[in-house]
């Protein structure tokens, strides 16, 4: 049982319109009463309301700060506890003079990272695959890597998790009996049952997991290097997808240049830049020369945007580096397709197929909308709906769902061998328990710490 209660800044620290402060527990209610004034008393005052007062220091009489404190009583709120949010002017100054005054109530501690969010779970409301959407949510860089997220913090990987274990526990079930009453020819009827029960249920997993490369790339973005010699127009390039970015990001406060920098969204298709530094520095040729620089960012990269200059004929660093971008998930942009074209289509095409071949115009402004079909098709098959697909894109997620595969297999292949039911039996139950663990059943106190402290302070 939790008995403490916690307090901590829930808004990003800076310069904003307003900052949250979030206080959590049994004493919420009280100890926010102690330093609270207002026409209405909190501490009777019905749940889901906001009121507006002042933050006074009880010792001084001093008013701290103007704000407007909202009251949700557990259960129903983000932690099931007592939740007081105080919504303070925006600025460092204020939101910490509050929090300080806070703190110096006897009931109240300083939050760790995560814990408003661990406390949900321990409390029940959420499960831990709801739990890690939240971190998915904050970090989220792309529309559709949130609406994933959004969609997991709704439970629906866990709702689909929760039906297979029930699946299991009644196939368990139905053994039990039958190894009860073993009158008739129960064994073959029996070994054949279970065989289809977990064929079915391993065909269901592999279902989630086939989405988990797609979810990791809309989750984490696809690692992208873009490369080609000089003056064939990288950098300009870079700069039109950030200029395509910019409306979007900048508004964000905080968000900084190099966040900028190193995500840019293509078509919602979010794409991790590597080495922009590098193709920014125009000025330094030498290191521009871009051969051995490109080799360790080709090899890195998920997606290779490799550049030409279509104006001119192919040169031998072109050649070279055609050569280093073989075999790897590369689109050719044949750029400067606004002058007159000189290069040579038909030796590019001996090595990449007219598909991943790009003619573009970043002067013009022409080719983008190519590009990201291309590259959507390369990475989806065309497709890309997230409408009602479950992604699985979290590595813990995908590597106890492959477990528990592995577990309904031997399960199969047990009973193939004749092996006795009640060995089947824990081949079964560890695929119930590893799916467990994806939901946070059955998972170790060492792990919820672990995951619960990739949070941000205030979550
Ligand atoms: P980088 O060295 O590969 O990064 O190349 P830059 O992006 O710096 O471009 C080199 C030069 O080519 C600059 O003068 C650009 O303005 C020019 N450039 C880039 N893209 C195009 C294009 O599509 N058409 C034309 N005509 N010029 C371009």
């Amino acid at each position: 049982m939790i008995n403490d209660t916690i307090a901590a800044i829930s808004t990003a620290v800076g310069e904003g319109g307003i900052a949250v402060i979030r206080v959590s527990g049994p004493d919420a209610v009280t100890a926010a009463s102690r330093v609270f004034r207002s026409k209405t008393n909190i501490a009777e005052a019905p749940s889901h309301t906001v009121h507006y007062g002042h933050i006074v220091d009880p010792e001084t009489g001093e008013i701290v700060e103007e704000i407007l404190l909202t009251l949700m009583r557990g259960p129903r709120s983000f932690t099931a506890e007592d939740v007081v949010e105080l919504s303070t002017h925006g600025g460092v100054v204020a939101v910490k003079r509050v929090l300080e005054l806070l703190l110096r109530q006897k009931e109240i501690r300083l939050a760790e990272p995560g814990e408003f969010t661990k406390r949900a779970f321990l409390n029940g409301r959420i499960d831990l695959t709801q739990a890690e959407a939240v971190i998915d949510l904050i970090r989220s860089k792309s529309d559709r890597a949130f609406s994933i997220a959004m969609k997991q913090a709704q439970g629906t990987l866990s709702r689909k998790v929760k039906d297979l274990r029930h699946r299991l526990v009644e196939l368990l079930a139905h053994i039990e009996v039958n190894i009860d009453y073993p009158e008739h020819d129960v064994a073959e009827m029996t070994n054949a049952f279970i065989r289809d029960h977990c064929n079915q249920a391993c065909a269901e997993i592999d279902g989630l997991l086939k989405t988990a490369s797609e979810g990791k790339i809309l989750r984490e973005g696809i690692v992208t290097a873009i490369v080609g010699r000089p003056n064939v127009g990288k950098s300009s390039l870079l700069n039109a997808l950030v200029q395509e970015n910019k409306a979007i990001v900048t508004d964000i406060p905080g968000t900084t240049r190099d966040v900028i920098e190193e995500y840019v969204t293509l078509g919602g298709i979010p794409l991790r830049l590597l080495d922009t530094a590098g193709i920014r520095e125009t000025a330094d040729i030498v290191e521009q020369i871009g051969v051995e620089r490109s080799r360790s960012a080709i090899e890195e990269a998920d997606l290779v945007l490799f550049v030409l200059n279509a104006s001119e004929p192919l040169q031998a660093e072109d050649l070279q580096l055609l050569e280093q971008v073989k075999g790897k998930q590369a689109v050719v942009i044949f750029n400067k397709t606004d002058l007159p074209i000189q290069i040579d289509r038909a030796e590019v095409e001996r090595v990449f197929s007219a598909d991943l071949i790009v003619d573009m115009s970043v002067l013009e402004e022409k080719g983008l909308d190519r590009l990201e079909k291309v590259i959507m098709d390369l990475f989806f098959g065309g497709q890309l709906e997230s409408a009602d697909l479950t992604y699985v894109s979290n590595v813990r997620h995908i590597s106890l769902l492959r477990a528990a595969r592995q577990s309904l297999v031997d399960a199969m292949e047990a009973t193939e061998l004749g092996i006795p039911i009640d060995i089947v039996q824990i081949d079964i139950r560890s695929a119930w328990e590893q799916l467990g663990e994806v939901i946070g059943d059955s998972v170790g106190e060492s792990l919820i710490d672990q995951i619960f402290s990739q949070f941000c302070l205030g979550k």
